[in-house]
């Protein structure tokens, strides 16, 4: 069988992927392979957040800059969060070039809500859907329309690299076959890091072994300490379990209750809820549940009984889920709490978005450093197309002319679901353990020692799935025992403080 060679091979079919694939179109890139296994957290995607010329608030690029340093404890990496906020309308252009439509008031200017961390409502949304399902579903189409190879149901197993050089990746489809893909440009958009730490909001598609993967290939990672825990994620009833309560909902005025009825937020944010980061959220309502005053599944809740119907009434996925489940939110307060929902590490990447690996690219969640210790509500989807946007431009560029080199590399994947059962549920404990809301420096020893001693069983090797997964939380637990300090999402218990006398960053 001949090999399949590709120009460029992406892997994922989520907004970044999505985005990187219609900016190489316009740019005259042909032979794209997409390989992906399924949607990731994109059909979910309510908010996504662009600085428009027109907004009534006086928003600027160097607000939105300004925010995000601020939102990420001040450790985003400079250069891409500058990038970021410099591109917001060429994201945002982008989109509209490829007809995409936002929400808007009557008055026919641009619907903007206003998300957590954003001084500024900034926010875009649609009204009628998911923002996130009407892009993946409109841009799939015009990808398919201009004969882009998407193979749904492949899931990438290894990248093809000599660590200096890429060359390919190997695909295992949904049959459990193997095959190598060619490509000297390969560019990872294959998400977070799911559920390696216990109950998330992440899709199944996206497993997390994928850090692994990277490493594997000889990419260094970055920030992978930093967890992003959703604070509002509905914890009853069960039908409504792990859907995220948007935090625009506090910007069109929800108050945050404790079992004391009172708005606790206020202690610490006088101005009230609307635009306080997530990382303060959480820790509030930890601090609430902490001292008695939490609900039975260990959140607070929310009240959104005072606001329009009609507001309600346009987060329609929100508010036909609550009365789906007997829940009407003029009628009653709602069960909220934080659960893991995104990831601010990744592969450490460039302001071209490749990694140290040459033709190695990684963008949306699976690339690093921009959100630094949180992220604002509504980045993650902006970062998506951004960073899409700037990896396709740059491989235009700086790859144009060239002639790709093959090197032949075996189908190297084992399975084995004995070793599966065997090893991943004692490395689930361990993660959930260290690796939660609360860190403390002996826990997270002990997980690593923990887990450097199961790296030394043989019969690991049986399982490549569970070698990666191991892994993967391996260098999570090791990054988040290096910073000996509480920043952002990392809350450590025997380092309460901020340190003045930080390590701006950590690679692995
Ligand atoms: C419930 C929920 C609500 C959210 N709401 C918002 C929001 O309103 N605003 C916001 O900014 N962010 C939100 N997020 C976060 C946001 O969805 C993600 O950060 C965003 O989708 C990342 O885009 P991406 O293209 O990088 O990855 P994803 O959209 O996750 O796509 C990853 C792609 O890679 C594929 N893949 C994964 N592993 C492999 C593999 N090994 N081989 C092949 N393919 C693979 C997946 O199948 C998928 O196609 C939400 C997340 C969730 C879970």
């Amino acid at each position: 069988m001949e090999n399949k060679k590709y120009k460029v091979i992406i892997v994922g079919i989520g907004l970044a992927a999505l985005s990187a694939a219609v900016r190489m179109i316009e740019l005259g890139i042909k032979d794209i392979g997409i390989y992906m296994k399924s949607y990731g957290g994109t059909p979910y995607i309510a908010a996504i957040n662009f600085v428009l010329p027109d907004n009534p608030y006086g928003d600027t690029n160097k607000q939105y800059f300004d925010d995000m340093i601020n939102a990420g404890y001040q450790i985003g990496n400079i250069n891409l969060v500058n990038e970021m906020a410099e591109n917001t309308m060429n994201g945002y252009n982008l989109l509209k070039r490829w007809d995409i439509e936002f929400a808007k008031n009557e008055d026919g200017t641009t619907k903007l809500r206003h998300l957590s961390g954003h001084i500024y409502p900034r926010s875009l949304c649609s009204t009628k859907d998911l923002i996130g399902v009407e892009i993946g579903k409109k841009l799939i189409n015009k990808l398919k329309e201009n004969k882009v190879d998407i193979y749904e149901g492949y899931e990438c197993v290894k990248v093809l690299s000599d660590s200096k050089k890429i060359y390919g990746i190997t695909v295992k489809n949904s049959e459990g076959n193997l095959e190598n893909l060619y490509s000297n440009i390969v560019v990872a958009a294959w998400g977070g890091i799911g559920n390696l730490v216990g109950v998330s909001t992440y899709p199944h598609d996206i497993k997390g072994n994928t850090l692994a993967i990277a490493k594997d290939a000889g990419a260094k990672l970055i920030d992978v300490e930093f967890i992003e825990y959703e604070p509002m994620v509905i914890l009853s009833p069960q039908g409504a379990l792990g859907e995220p309560c948007p935090t625009a909902m506090l910007g069109e005025g929800g108050y945050l209750i404790n079992s004391k009825n009172e708005r606790f937020i206020l202690k610490v944010r006088p101005q009230g809820e609307a635009g306080a980061s997530k990382t303060l959220l959480n820790k509030q309502i930890w601090n609430e549940v902490n001292a008695g005053n939490g609900s039975k599944n260990s959140g607070v809740w929310i009240d959104l009984r005072h606001i329009d119907r009609n507001i309600l009434k346009s987060y329609p996925w929100l508010f036909k889920r609550l009365m789906d489940n007997g829940i009407d939110p003029n009628r009653d307060i709602i069960e909220i709490g934080p659960m893991a929902h995104s990831f601010s590490g990744g592969i450490e990447v460039d302001e071209n978005y490749e990694s140290s690996i040459e033709g190695f690219f990684a963008i949306g969640e699976a690339c690093g450093g921009i959100h630094g210790a949180c992220r604002c509500a509504g980045n993650a989807a902006s970062q998506a197309v951004i960073s899409g946007l700037l990896c396709a431009q740059a491989i235009a560029k700086k790859y144009k002319d060239l002639q790709q080199t093959i090197k032949i590399f075996p189908m190297e994947y084992k399975s084995d679901k004995n070793i599966y059962e065997k090893y991943m549920p004692q490395i689930k404990e361990i993660a959930v353990k260290a690796l939660g809301i609360y860190r403390k420096g002996e826990i997270l020893e002990d997980a690593k020692k923990h887990i450097e001693n199961i790296l030394k069983n043989t019969d690991i090797q049986k399982d490549t799935e569970t070698l990666q997964k191991i892994e993967s939380i391996y260098y999570i637990v090791k990054a988040a025992l290096n910073r000996k300090e509480t920043r952002g999402t990392h809350i450590r218990l025997d380092y309460p403080e901020e340190s003045k006398d930080y390590k701006k960053e950590f690679t692995i």
